[in-house]
C-alpha cells in the first residue's frame, strides 16, 4: 500500500511507509455534501496565518477533477491565500503559517515527505499579470521542459502546449521571438502554454485576466473553458461574471477569511444557500 493515490507519481519521495499514510488517507466520513466526486483537492479545516493575523478559518472544500472551480469573494477574504496554499506557493512567505490539511490526491501536501517543487510540477499556476521570461517564445515554452530533463521532442511538445494555449497560430512564425514582445493577452496565453508544457494535472490561476483588455479576457476565458477538458482549474476573480461565466464550481469567501458557500455555479448564482451569499451575489456589498 502506498500513500500516494494513482496519478500523484512522484511528488512525495517516501510513499511506502503505510504509518504515514494513514494519517492523510480520506475516509467516507470525509466527504461533504457537496457532491463532488472523486475530488483531486481538498482542504480539511485549512487556517492560515501572517503572523499573528488569520487569513483563512476552517476551510472545507472538495475540488472535482476537470472542472473549473471558481474563487469568489470581497477582497482580502484570502482567496489568493488559499489558491496559494493548494500548491505550497505560501512557503515563500516567512511569516505564512498553515494548519489542517490541503490534500492532492488524499495526501497533505504539507506532510514531511512532500517535496514543494515536485508537487508545483502536478500543480502549476499562473499569475496576475503576465510573466514571460525574456527570452524567445520557444524558449519560454521549452524551460520546464528542459529543466525536467524532459527535453525529447522538444520542438513538438512546444508548438503542442501553444496550440492548447490558443496562441500557436499566432506566433508560429515567430517562435525565435522574445516573450516580452507580445501583447499583454499573448503574453498571459503564452505563461499558460509554458505552464502545460510539463503536463501538471491543476493548473491555479490568480485573477489571470484582470489585467487585460475585454478581448484579451474573453479569449482566456475560452481558454479557461478548453482547458478543462484536460486540466482541474482553479481560478480566482474578482469578477462575479467571469465566475457564473466560466467555471463549473464557484466557493464564496467572505471577510475574516471563511468558506461561506460552495456549491455549482448555478446554484450560487441563482439560489444561494445563505442571505449573506446573496447580498454579495446582487451586489449590496463586497
Ligand atoms: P484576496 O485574494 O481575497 O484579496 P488575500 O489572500 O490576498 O485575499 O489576503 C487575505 C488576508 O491576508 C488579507 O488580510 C491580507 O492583507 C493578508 N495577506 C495576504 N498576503 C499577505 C502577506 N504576504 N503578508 C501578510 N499578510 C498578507
Amino acid at each position: 500500500m502506498t500513500a500516494n493515490r494513482a496519478g500523484t507519481g512522484a511528488y512525495s519521495e517516501s510513499v511506502a511507509d503505510d504509518s504515514d499514510a494513514s494519517v492523510s488517507r480520506i475516509e467516507p466520513s470525509d466527504t461533504l455534501s457537496t457532491g463532488v466526486e472523486d475530488p483531486v483537492i481538498q482542504s480539511r479545516n485549512l487556517d492560515v496565518f501572517y503572523g499573528d493575523t488569520q487569513a483563512l478559518r476552517g476551510i472545507d472544500m472538495d475540488i472535482p477533477e476537470k472542472q473549473v472551480t471558481a474563487l469568489i469573494g470581497p477582497s482580502g477574504c484570502g482567496k489568493s491565500t488559499f489558491l496559494r496554499s493548494i500548491n505550497r506557493m505560501n512557503d515563500l512567505i516567512d511569516v505564512c503559517r498553515v494548519e489542517g490539511d490541503m490534500r492532492f490526491h488524499g495526501k497533505n501536501v504539507y506532510d514531511d515527505d512532500v517535496d514543494p517543487v515536485a508537487l508545483r510540477r502536478k500543480i502549476g499556476m499562473v499569475f496576475q499579470k503576465p510573466n514571460p521570461f525574456p527570452k524567445s517564445i520557444f524558449d519560454n515554452v521549452a524551460y520546464g521542459l528542459r529543466v525536467q530533463g524532459k527535453d525529447e521532442n522538444v520542438e513538438e511538445k512546444v508548438r503542442s502546449a501553444l496550440e492548447r494555449a490558443a496562441i500557436l497560430e499566432e506566433v508560429e512564425d515567430q517562435l525565435d521571438s522574445s516573450g516580452l514582445d507580445l501583447s499583454g493577452g499573448q503574453q498571459q496565453r503564452l505563461c499558460i502554454a509554458r505552464a502545460i508544457a510539463t503536463d501538471p494535472e491543476v493548473i491555479l490561476m490568480d485573477e489571470p485576466a484582470s489585467a487585460l483588455d475585454p478581448v484579451a479576457t474573453s479569449k482566456i476565458e475560452d481558454l479557461v473553458e478548453d482547458l478543462a477538458a484536460e486540466y482541474t482549474v482553479v481560478i480566482v476573480t474578482h469578477n462575479m461574471q467571469q465566475a457564473a461565466r466560466i467555471s463549473d464550481k464557484t466557493a464564496v469567501f467572505l471577510t475574516g477569511g471563511e468558506l461561506a458557500e460552495f456549491d455549482t455555479t448555478s446554484k450560487i448564482f441563482e439560489n444561494p444557500e445563505s442571505q449573506r451569499v446573496e447580498d454579495y451575489i446582487t451586489g449590496k456589498f463586497g
